[in-house]
């Protein structure tokens, strides 16, 4: 079964709402309404994200 993504453009100016198929995930797609670039996410949600930062949530002493 295959499922869509709902991605709104990050433009502003154009904030169009991009159905993209699954399959896309990870990859970049070009918004059809002012052909901006936008990246689609890996699986929100699900508990994996290694993409996020790389430094663990320390907090600094001064
Ligand atoms: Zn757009």
């Amino acid at each position: 079964m295959e499922e869509t993504i709902r991605i709104m453009c990050p433009n502003l100016l154009c904030r169009k709402v991009l159905g993209v198929p699954t399959s896309a995930r990870g990859k970049t797609v070009r918004c059809k309404g002012c052909s901006t670039t936008i990246r689609i996410p890996d699986k929100p949600g699900t508990g994996k994200d290694a993409s996020t930062s790389n430094a663990p949530a320390a907090n600094k002493p001064a």
